[in-house]
C-alpha cells in the first residue's frame, strides 16, 4: 500500500457513496514510524498527520514543521491534563477530549494562550473499561458542559472494539453527533476507513496502510 493508494481509495469510496472527496480528511498516523518514512510521505506532499503521544510528537514534529510548510498535526491519543499546555502549543487538532477535568483545563489554557486547537470529543462507543472516552449515555451532557465552558467542539471521535463490526459504532457516533449539531466525525482506521467514509466520516486516521506495520521492538 502507501499514500497514493490510500488517497485514491478515499476518493473512490467517497464518490461511490455520493460524497465530495474533499469532505474527507486523511490523517496519516505516523506514531512509532521511523523519520525516513514520515519524511517520504511529507515529500509526496501530504501535510496532515496524527500522533498518539505528546512526548513522541514533541520530539519529531518541530523539526519537520520547520522543514515543511503547512503541516497540520492531530493528537489522537489520550491526553493527561499536565501535558495539555504542551499539546495545545504543538497540535492543531485534539481528538481526545474525554472528561470534565481535561475540558476545563483546555478552556482555562485557551484564555491564557489566546488560542485553542480544534477539538473533538472521544466517545467510548463500545463501553470498554480500558478505553478512553465519554460513555454514550453521558455524551450529550458532556458536550453541553464543554460548550458552557466556552469550548468550540468540532465533532466526535471513536475507536470501535477490535472484535466488533465497526459500522454499528460509526452509526452510533454519527447519531450522537447529529443530535448535538456536530458535523465532525473522526472514525475509521487502516482496516475500516472505507466503511467509515460510507457512514459519514469527515476524518479518517490511517497509519499502517500508509506507512507499513509499526515496529515496536
Ligand atoms: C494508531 C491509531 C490509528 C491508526 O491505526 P492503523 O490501524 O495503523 O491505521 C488510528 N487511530 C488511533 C486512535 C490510533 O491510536
Amino acid at each position: 500500500m502507501g499514500l497514493a493508494e490510500i488517497k485514491a481509495r478515499v476518493v473512490s469510496e467517497a464518490e461511490r457513496v455520493g460524497r465530495a472527496p474533499e469532505s474527507v480528511t486523511l490523517i496519516a498516523v505516523s506514531k512509532v514510524q521511523p523519520n525516513e518514512r514520515v519524511a517520504s510521505v511529507l515529500e509526496e506532499g501530504h501535510r496532515v498527520f496524527g500522533e498518539n503521544k505528546v512526548q513522541e510528537a514533541a520530539g519529531k514534529w518541530p523539526a519537520f514543521k520547520e522543514q515543511y510548510e503547512g503541516v497540520e498535526l492531530h493528537l489522537i491519543g489520550p491526553l493527561q491534563t499536565n501535558k495539555a499546555r504542551q499539546a495545545m502549543e504543538l497540535f492543531d487538532v485534539i481528538h481526545t477530549v474525554d472528561r470534565p477535568k481535561l475540558a476545563k483545563t483546555i478552556a482555562r489554557l485557551a484564555e491564557e494562550l489566546g488560542q485553542c486547537p480544534r477539538l473533538f470529543i472521544q466517545v467510548n462507543t463500545g463501553e470498554e473499561p480500558q478505553k478512553a472516552g465519554v460513555l454514550p449515555a453521558d455524551a450529550d451532557a458532556f458536550i453541553k458542559e464543554c460548550r458552557d465552558w466556552g469550548l468550540v467542539i468540532e465533532g466526535l471521535m471513536c475507536i470501535p472494539p477490535a472484535e466488533e463490526e465497526p459500522s454499528l459504532h460509526f452509526a452510533l457516533l454519527k447519531k450522537i453527533a447529529h443530535r448535538n449539531g456536530l458535523e465532525g466525525l473522526s472514525m475509521g482506521m487502516s482496516g475500516d476507513f472505507e466503511t467509515a467514509i460510507a457512514q459519514g466520516a469527515t476524518h479518517v486516521r490511517v497509519g499502517s496502510a500508509i506507512f507499513g506495520e509499526r515496529d515496536y521492538s
